[in-house]
């Protein structure tokens, strides 16, 4: 049920119509737009009568949902999300560019990275302190210690930190120390992570699973938002296909497909889409080019001498000169219509 509101609708008709659905026992969603609030109910199992709330005060229209998802959708919010950081923004004008090592390794290793990406004018940073690894015997990340490292570099550079959470203890270390809690690929269907950061005051950057269809991602963000967190960025990073070329392939035709459908941020991350440094920038390009609201690089001052994702890690000079271009293609392409 979407409670769609009049455009001069008042704060009191607004909580009227809120105490409505508690009282039936359902989750209100007051999510307010640029020309009007819109009240969308979950909690129901079955249909929901609209004439309950048509003839409320200030109520223009009560719609039944058929989609599967009520809170990522453009029928609830018609314009675009802008997820704010502090003072900075992920889906407003500006491109928005989180760059940063695959982990966190080292103090020296993670300031060296965070010198280039403050330097590019960037406003995120990102790294792993937890690091979910195909292989147990692959580098775990650093734990709580890369966390505080983490918030050093925040404090020493004016960058947001956006790091992963591979379980609920994660979280409630992230939000310790972090700005944007990150929920990776391969837990896009951890449905009890997925609450949890629901119920964070984090925003939320949540990933594409490997083999996520568009609908699926969106019902994973649906599982963080119908917790109240409303702050969740889209992060397209590549699928398993037959090509073998790629380590995944970057499915650029999902920015366009979810802008038809949701008002959520999305960026972009060609490190982990392609796996290999030479194909980063050009699909960096790429993305920005066909709409993406920002990029997540992965970034490291020795490549070479990574404990994960050293292959697809630019050089600091690589990357300064990928944001230069891929700033000039942001200027020059509209806005990405909605619809
Ligand atoms: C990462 O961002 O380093 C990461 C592990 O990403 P993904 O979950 O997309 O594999
Ligand atoms: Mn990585």
């Amino acid at each position: 049920m979407l409670i769609v509101m009049k455009a001069d609708a008042t704060e009191r008709e607004i909580e009227g119509v809120v105490r409505v659905v508690k009282e039936l026992g359902l989750r209100p969603h007051p999510i307010a737009g640029a020309n009007r609030t819109a009240v969308a109910v979950t909690g129901n199992t079955g249909p929901v009568d609209p004439s309950r709330f048509e003839n409320l005060p200030g109520v223009a229209d009560a719609v039944r949902v058929t989609k599967p998802y009520k809170l990522v959708t453009l029928d609830l919010r018609p314009e675009k999300t802008i997820v704010r950081v502090g003072d900075a923004a992920i889906g407003g004008d500006e491109l928005a560019i989180i760059a940063g090592p695959c982990a966190v390794e080292s103090r020296a290793q993670a300031f060296a990275v965070a010198e280039a990406v403050r330097r590019s004018g960037a406003r995120f940073f990102r790294g792993g302190a937890f690091k979910p690894r195909t292989s147990p015997y692959a580098f775990q990340g650093l734990g709580e210690e890369g966390l505080k490292i983490l918030a050093d570099v925040r404090v020493a550079y004016g960058l947001k930190i956006v790091t992963e959470a591979v379980d609920e203890h994660g979280v409630d270390l992230v939000e310790r120390y972090g700005d944007v809690l990150q929920i990776g690929a391969r837990n896009m269907q951890n449905f009890a992570l997925l609450k949890r950061a629901g119920r964070s005051p984090l925003p939320v950057l949540l990933k594409r699973g490997p083999a996520a269809t568009l609908d699926e991602w969106l019902l994973a963000a649906e599982y963080v938002m119908a917790e109240g967190n409303y702050n969740v960025i889209l992060c397209e990073r590549g699928v398993r296909t037959f090509a073998q070329h790629a380590r995944n392939t970057l499915d650029l035709a999902a920015v366009p497909a979810a802008r038809r459908l949701s008002h959520l941020p999305l960026v972009v991350d060609p490190s982990h889409g392609t796996g290999h440094n030479y194909m980063v920038a050009p699909l960096a390009r790429a993305g920005v080019a066909v709409g993406a609201d920002g990029l997540l690089i992965e970034v490291h001052d020795q490549p070479e001498r990574a404990l994960s994702d050293g292959a697809q890690s630019l050089t600091p000079e690589q990357y300064e000169q990928l944001v230069a271009e891929v700033r000039a293609i942001h200027e020059v392409i509209a806005p990405a219509p909605v619809g």
